[in-house]
């Protein structure tokens, strides 16, 4: 008869979850739901839910290949309650053996909250467990945060390579450098050959997920006719030896270039695994280190990998804990613009954006150039509320949870935290993608042209970006440079950029976003 009951999340896939790690099969017994209230808080992508829901399923059967006795709630279960805090009410009163709860701390802030509410409302003892699959602990995070007046993710990162020991010379860095980005810029050249990303084909579990996906959330965006994701563990492993052989040399060399008609380049595409649980960031960031000290990897892409992962992915989750919940609804430049409907379809004749969007309909996947400087940049310089761009952002990537999602959406992309995370706007002109990219080439606007009606629309964007938010932002001495350049231009010139900037917002069709839930 189980005395403890460990409910596990979608993105707590990990074997060494401490829940389990501190429990018995013996006198435990998992509870795993797919729950609607969780699937429908905004509109997920189709090829999202199948990820998850499919993971579970296969985490599911390796605890009980394990000796784990397993409850799993499917979502189409006929007395699934929807909810989390419903489906352990459920269980509660099957298994009335149970005397307390032990649960991994979420990731989220609104589900432990939810947690946190279990023990008044189902009356029962739960016991929350520590989170321990990050490399900074929450309150590390916010002892290195006290009494600064700004943060800046290049003295935490620096903080955790001395933790982590990796890519160190004793106290040194490797190289006698901590950063290698300068190296990590460059644009794509003619002839790279890009390897694609590694397919796994969907085995029974994943095509039974699919069928359910596709006939419970039909309205839904994506297609789950070429799922090609892992959804175990070990497809996730191979996934990251086939990152170390195929494309990690290239990495860092070619980290910010557009192609067009490329979605992958040379990324990992390892985030939806590791957010999952799947992987854990040690053991991609030594698996890295190892390629490096073997020969097998530049320097510059070493570090320019691990520090996405021990540097930005764990700043962003401190940021969250420590600003949440009010983080959520910042809007520091009081944006209040919907967001474009073309965001839903990738319909615009911008072939940037045409780009990002398509592919991130067709794989719900875009790397972070495309995220941070064609759909994040454009959504910043046209005004779009802050929180409208998290709930897009959450909503169409494979890897999107919010811890993780919300500071690099509404911090670093649309400076709605006022510079907290980052010290200035990721706002630019065409001439960016330009030079990132080969996109302008393929496009109905001119990249050079600031006016007229094939005038690259980002050109004047940019300058009413900058005007419009003058007051806010011309005593950051980061943009110092451009507001000299603004001061500089005639009257009429400026005049001209402002009206086509506004004609250029006007013309805009409003988000039915509710339309696909
Ligand atoms: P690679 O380019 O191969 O990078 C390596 C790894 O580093 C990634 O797998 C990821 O785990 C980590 N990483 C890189 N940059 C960041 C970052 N800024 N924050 C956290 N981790 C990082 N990442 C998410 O995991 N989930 C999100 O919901 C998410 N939303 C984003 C929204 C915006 C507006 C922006 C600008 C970035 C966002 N990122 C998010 C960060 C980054 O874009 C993705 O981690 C990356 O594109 C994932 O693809 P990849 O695995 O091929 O990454
Ligand atoms: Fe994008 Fe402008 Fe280039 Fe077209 S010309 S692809 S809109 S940056």
């Amino acid at each position: 008869m189980p005395k403890i009951l460990i409910p596990v999340f979608a993105d707590q896939l990990s074997h060494n979850l401490s829940s389990l790690a501190l429990s018995d099969p013996e006198d435990s017994v998992v509870l795993m739901m797919e729950v609607k209230g969780e699937a429908n808080n905004v509109p997920h992508h189709k090829t999202k839910l199948v990820f998850l829901f499919s993971a579970m399923r296969h985490f599911a059967q390796e605890l009980e290949e394990q000796g784990w006795s397993v409850r799993y709630v499917k979502l189409t279960d006929k007395e699934n309650t929807g909810s989390f805090k419903g489906e352990i009410k459920r269980a509660l009163k099957r298994d009335k053996s149970i005397e307390t709860i032990r649960v991994c701390e979420p990731s989220e802030y609104c589900v432990l909250e939810d947690v946190k509410s279990w023990e008044k409302d189902l009356n029962i003892t739960v016991s929350i467990t520590h989170d321990d699959r990050f490399i900074a602990t929450k309150e590390e995070f916010a002892e290195w945060a006290e009494g600064r007046k700004q943060f800046r993710m290049e003295y935490f990162y620096r903080e955790m390579r001395r933790k982590t020991e990796l890519l160190m010379d004793g106290d040194d860095p490797e190289g006698g450098k901590w950063n290698y980005d300068k190296d990590n810029r460059k644009p794509p050249k003619k002839g790279l050959d890009f390897p694609g990303p590694l397919k796994a084909k969907p085995d029974a579990i994943t095509q039974d997920v699919i069928d359910m996906v596709e006939s419970e959330f039909e309205s839904r965006l994506g297609k789950t006719d070429h799922f090609f994701y892992a959804v175990d563990r070990e497809g996730a492993l191979s996934a990251l030896d086939y990152f170390l052989k195929e494309s990690l040399e290239k990495f860092g060399d070619y980290q910010d270039a557009m192609v067009s008609d490329e979605a992958f380049l040379f990324h990992s595409l390892l985030s939806p695994y590791l957010n999952a649980g799947l992987l854990s960031p040690l053991e991609i960031c030594e698996a890295i280190e190892e390629a490096y000290k073997s020969g097998k990897a530049p320097l510059n892409a070493a570090e320019g990998y691990i520090r996405q992962i021990i540097g930005w992915r764990e700043y962003v989750r401190g940021i969250y804990w420590l600003k949440m919940p009010d983080y959520r609804t910042e809007n520091y430049l009081e944006a209040e613009l919907d967001l474009p409907d073309f965001y839903w379809t990738g319909e615009t004749d911008m072939h940037c954006l045409s780009q990002a969007i398509t592919q991130t309909l067709d794989y719900a996947y875009a790397h972070h150039i495309q995220r941070l400087m064609v759909t994040g940049n454009f959504a910043l310089l046209v005004g779009v509320d802050p929180f409208a761009v998290h709930e897009w952002y959450l909503s169409v990537y494979l890897d999107a949870f919010e811890w993780v999602e919300l500071p690099n959406t509404l911090g670093m992309s649309q400076f709605g935290d006022g510079g907290l995370l980052g010290s200035k706007p990721y706002a630019s002109s065409g001439s960016y993608i330009n030079r990132m990219s080969d996109y302008c080439k393929d496009c109905e606007y001119n990249v050079k042209d600031r006016i007229g009606e094939k005038a690259c629309p980002f050109n004047a964007l940019y300058w009413h970006f900058m005007h419009r938010n003058e007051e806010k932002l011309r005593s950051n001495n980061r943009l110092a440079m451009p507001y000299r350049n603004w001061d500089k231009m005639d009257e009429d010139v400026k005049e001209a950029l402002i009206k086509q900037g506004e004609n250029f917002i006007a013309s805009l069709k409003p988000s039915r976003a509710k339309s696909y839930l």
